[in-house]
């Protein structure tokens, strides 16, 4: 249910019925290169959710409002400091383990990769597909290896999928092209990739969605630390949510910064996307 009641009602309850997409607040920007600010997001994407401004049907008439099976359960209570990571992935694999899929609400793009630990636990043949203006691949950024621009070079390192498909991409340098090339993701570059020309051949499940809000054009999303113009509509990226292949098992959308989002725009764009996935999600859902 995607009222603010069920929201605190059922925080962190361990009694999710069957099938159930737990949607996880994941308040954490510890590795933020730049600025600080995504920490918040969970609350700001809850809130645009909960906004009498608009309804909670998705496109396809499906209303999340009635549907017991979506759960809203809040934030993590986190660590500060790096412990922040395995807490992470600890409680995730908490709610995984209850036979429920997860969809997290980020927090900068570092909280995927101990998301991505919990998930290839569960499913060890899983394709991810990471939309983002930037392919997060660096080795290590001003001395860290856990920097939000570094996550996917540490999901391949670690073996934890069988697939990296990226799209949306457009800030590629010599090192991340070397580093796409040495792990063999699969990069379908913004100035080049439209989805009529199709997603890679093959692309299957089960399948993990990485969504960093940056893949947005800066007109439509401008809320984020890292605004890089030339990007995807919102339009375009609904498009392409409704294209992923099933089944579609889990997902996050990180890299809302509620500082850089005045009038909450991006929080709504964020809030319409939850929607859309969370209902791949369920209808991905076969228990
Ligand atoms: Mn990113
Ligand atoms: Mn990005």
């Amino acid at each position: 249910m995607l009222d603010e009641s069920s929201h605190e009602q059922d925080r962190f309850s361990m009694d999710l019925p069957a099938g159930s997409i737990a949607v996880v607040g994941v308040p954490w920007d510890e590795k933020s290169s730049y600025m600080r600010g995504p920490a918040g997001a969970p609350a700001h994407i809850r809130q645009a959710l909960y906004s009498s401004s608009t309804n909670t049907s998705t496109e396809c008439g499906r209303d999340l409002g009635e549907e017991p099976r979506i759960r809203m359960l809040g934030d993590l209570d986190l660590p500060v400091g790096e412990a922040a990571i395995a807490t992470i992935e600890r409680q995730i694999e908490k709610v995984l383990d209850q036979g429920a899929r997860v969809l997290a609400l980020g927090g900068d793009h570092c909280v995927t990769l101990p998301i991505v630990r919990a998930q290839s636990r569960h499913f060890p043949d899983l394709t991810v597909v990471h939309i983002d203006a930037h392919p997060d691949l660096y080795d290590e950024l001003e001395g860290d290896r856990l920097s939000h621009a570094c996550p996917f070079s540490r999901i391949m390192e670690e073996g934890l999928v069988s697939r990296l498909v990226q799209l949306g991409i457009r800030t590629l340098n010599a090192h991340q092209r070397e580093q796409a090339a040495r792990f063999g993701v699969e990069i379908l570059e913004m100035r080049s990739w439209r989805l009529a020309d199709g997603l890679p051949k093959g692309l299957g499940g089960p399948l993990y969605l990485s969504l960093d809000l940056d893949a947005l054009d800066p007109a439509f999303a401008p809320g984020v630390s890292h605004p890089e113009p030339g990007g995807l509509s919102t339009r375009e990226l609904l498009d392409i949510v409704e294209a992923l292949p099933s089944p579609l098992v889990g997902a996050d959308i990180v890299e809302l910064n509620p500082l850089r989002d005045a009038a909450g725009l991006t929080a709504r764009v964020a809030a319409k996307l939850l929607k859309e996935i969370a209902a791949r999600m369920l209808e991905d859902f076969t228990t």
